[in-house]
């Protein structure tokens, strides 16, 4: 009779509430939702895709059908290789909405979408004490069936469902809404999804009739809401729960950026090495610019030709140092093997300045003093002694390319020509 189907329409009406009430932009609000009876967790699924949802919880009194699509739930690749700024929790609970938990309180918004005509009268007593006296949410929407429009139904004989125990009129609906609603401090608007057919809405209304409520009173403040006296109630049983990966979490962060430094330092070694094998005077260190670069890992610095966007004084002496350069250094290849003579590993410095040209490495460390601090933490990447460049090793360059006269940068100098690359097959040829 609908389309689209009366199920998706009402959740399509929570999730153009959510749209409509959003936190405004610029403040850094996020949102709580619960949604009560999820049963598959149709409903989350939608709101999880929504920005401004940091927490979003289903409570259902039946656990199999909270494990049916969990799944669905879970992030996709995309959050893990392009992790946002947005954080976002998902909670699923098995319990009754006939208890209490405290897991549930404070919630922006609390949602029971065909819920309440699942439970007893009793129960619903129960129900609203629990929602509006305990989990006190901002927004309560309920939708329930309107009995009125049962008669547009082709071949409904009773109630919609076998499980339903009451199924109200506008009227019926209204009067326990407005009762509650006095009760616990709220206001309440009436409306519905599923249209009736064109001159008889007055008579029979939305087939699915909803219930906004707003609290009216200020949220109390955490101290009131969650007092110290206030008996801590874990009624529900947590069945599944996952964190997004979000660029606010710091370990996150770090990954993410440490694989972009890394990946645009070997793009950036790469030009450099071409054209140095173009260069006629096979010069080992040149700044990006072609002027002559003097040190970068042992001390002195390159002259600073520009300071975009670096800020503060340690971020100007980072900035100063821009050009990339070859060094080599001797070290055990395996530690504690017993090995006649260490090899010698051949690098090439990427200053942290011409890693900071990429936006997207500048855009997640905010100053070139933080991205210093990230790559100090992360022991994959190789810094130079100063911190001034990001080391990477040297795997492909000829070994007659390099002179130590070329290079002065500290380790390197102190360094031979590496040993010969033969294997102990090609004596014996
Ligand atoms: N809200 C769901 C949606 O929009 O897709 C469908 C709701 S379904 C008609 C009713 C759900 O309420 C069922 O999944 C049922 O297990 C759940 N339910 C019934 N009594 C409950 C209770 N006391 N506490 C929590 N969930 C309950």
């Amino acid at each position: 009779m609908f389309s689209p189907p009366l199920h998706r329409q009402r959740h399509q009406f929570v999730v153009d509430f959510v749209n409509k009430n959003k936190p405004q932009k610029g403040h850094f609000l996020s949102l709580q939702v619960a949604d009560l009876g999820c049963s598959e967790c149709t409903l989350l699924m939608k709101l999880k895709f929504h920005r401004d949802i940091e927490l979003l919880v289903g409570v259902d009194i039946d656990g199999a059908k909270l494990k049916k699509k969990w799944q669905g739930l879970g992030p996709l690749s995309t959050d893990y290789l392009q992790p946002s700024y947005y954080q976002l929790r998902i909670e699923l609970y098995q319990g009754s909405v006939t208890q209490k938990d405290a897991r549930l309180r404070g919630f922006d918004l609390v949602t029971s979408v065909e819920l309440i005509e699942h439970l007893t009268l009793a129960d619903l007593g129960q129900f609203s004490d629990v929602v509006f006296g305990y989990m006190i949410p901002a927004v309560a929407i309920i939708s329930t069936p309107n009995a009125e429009f049962n008669t547009l139904l082709p071949g409904l004989t009773g109630f919609r469902h076998h499980d339903h125990k009451f199924e109200w009129t506008r009227a019926e609906f209204q009067s326990w809404a407005l009762g509650v609603a006095l009760q616990y401090g709220y206001e309440v608007e009436f409306t519905g999804v599923g249209p009736a057919p064109l001159g008889q809405q007055d008579a029979v209304g939305f087939c699915t009739q909803i219930g906004v409520f707003r609290r009216l009173r200020q949220r109390p403040s955490c101290r009131a809401v969650f007092g110290v006296d206030v008996e801590e109630l874990f009624s529900y049983e947590l069945l599944y729960s996952i964190t997004y990966p979000s660029l606010r979490d710091n370990n996150t962060l770090r990954k993410f950026l440490v694989a972009e430094v890394l990946c645009f330092a070997e793009e950036l070694k790469q030009r450099w090495m071409e054209e140095r094998m173009a260069a006629s005077d096979g010069s080992l260190l040149q700044t990006e610019g072609g002027a002559e670069a003097h040190q970068a890992a042992s001390g002195q610095r390159v002259e600073a030709r520009e300071n975009p966007t670096a800020c503060g004084p340690e971020d100007e002496n980072l900035m100063g140092q821009r050009g990339l350069g070859l060094f080599m250094t001797q070290e055990e290849a395996n530690q504690g093997a017993q090995e006649e003579s260490p090899s010698v590993h051949r690098f090439v410095a990427v200053p942290l300045a011409s890693l900071w040209t990429s936006p997207k490495v500048s855009a997640l460390s905010g100053s070139l003093r933080n991205l210093r601090h990230f790559l100090m933490e992360e022991p994959t990447v190789r810094l130079s002694q100063d911190g001034s460049a990001v080391m990477l090793k040297e795997e492909d360059l000829d070994e007659g390319s390099f002179h130590a006269e070329d290079g002065d940068y500290g380790e390197a100098n102190q360094c031979s020509q590496p040993p010969e690359q033969g294997e102990e097959w090609e004596a014996s040829v």
